[in-house]
């Protein structure tokens, strides 16, 4: 009875209440696509508030009234980061790595959990045999080396999209960059390239990476950026590595051009006919910044785009 309880009866229960745990449970969840399996492996969400300029063509206001509109928090971004494992059979191929294993400590636990989630996940990093990279971002190659900065992948060829390998490793294109966010990039990006003595395999568009595994450019987002299709028997995902960020901005406004595009309007452009084709043929995407899993379908509206989440599945 709701009138019976008794301040004396609530402070019993409190003293027999353990302590509430902050961590989920770890972050990893399968699924099939036709004899392959894909485990996305989460490596923490980043929140913090949205910096000046984070859209070239939309004001704050804007951004967070589209924040609001997808019921979430209207003052900061909170961004998830997966990278995926795919099991082929034949081969354990992980694609993109995350923030790197020692945000973890920076972050408060908040990302850079992809190795103790993969662990979790029953793969250690001595299994992976491939590392596809889906561009140059440090959020997507970090993950390559431990916190004390060896290789987290010691046994794996680490795969790169020719493209993007030229533009990023020529000193050249680096001289040039402008001071700051891009000028930073280049430096990372040989930070974690050098500690692997540069020992990469290019990989081209339109070829399959590993077999079933094939890489699409999608650019715009960098100059190689690259996505892929995974297929297994009739059987199809589209990985859209970042053809947007959060899809509560970017797959709901397409025509939007966060300031990490490197060319706005093309990755506009890309969005766009990749958006088109997936939501024409009804493809499942698995996207790298959408909410975890990430594995989502997308239906056109008058004004873009809306993902609708797959939905939890209890076995693979
Ligand atoms: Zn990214």
């Amino acid at each position: 009875m709701l009138g019976a309880v008794s301040s004396d009866s609530s402070a019993g229960a409190s003293a027999a209440t353990p302590a509430k745990a902050n961590q989920q449970a770890p972050g990893f969840y399968r699924y099939k696509v036709g004899e392959y399996q894909i485990t996305a492996v989460t490596d923490g969400v980043s929140t913090y508030p949205i910096p000046d300029g984070f859209v070239t063509n939309a004001s704050k206001a804007e951004i967070s009234a589209a924040l609001a509109a997808a019921y979430l928090d209207p003052e900061q971004l909170s961004v998830p980061y997966t990278p995926i494992v795919v099991n082929t059979g034949a081969h354990l191929a992980v694609i993109d790595t995350g923030t790197g294993e020692g945000n973890f400590a920076t972050s408060k636990g908040a990302a850079g959990q992809f190795q103790r989630n993969l662990r979790a996940a029953g793969f250690t990093p001595e299994a992976v045999d491939v590392v596809i990279i889906s561009h140059f971002h440090g959020d997507h190659v970090n993950g390559l080396l431990t916190a004390d900065g060896k290789l987290a992948f010691p046994n794996a060829t680490v795969m790169v999209p020719e493209k993007e390998w030229a533009f990023w490793m020529d000193d050249g294109e680096m001289s040039r960059a402008p001071k700051g966010r891009m000028e930073g990039l280049f430096k990372n990006n040989r930070r974690v390239f050098d500690a692997l003595n540069r020992k990469v395999t290019p990989y081209a568009w339109e070829k399959d990476v590993l077999p079933g595994i094939k890489a699409v450019g999608t650019p715009g987002h960098t100059p190689g950026h690259t996505s892929y299709v995974i297929s297994s028997g009739k059987d199809q995902v589209f990985v859209q590595s970042d053809v947007t960020n959060l899809p509560a901005l970017f797959a709901r406004n397409p025509g939007w051009h966060p300031a990490f595009d490197q060319d706005g309007v093309m990755a506009e452009a890309t969005r766009r006919r990749v958006y088109d084709m997936v939501a024409a043929e009804r493809m499942l995407i698995q996207g790298f910044h959408y909410p975890f899993p990430g594995a989502a379908y997308l239906e056109k509206t008058s004004s873009g785009y809306r993902e609708i989440p797959r939905p939890w599945m209890p076995v693979v």
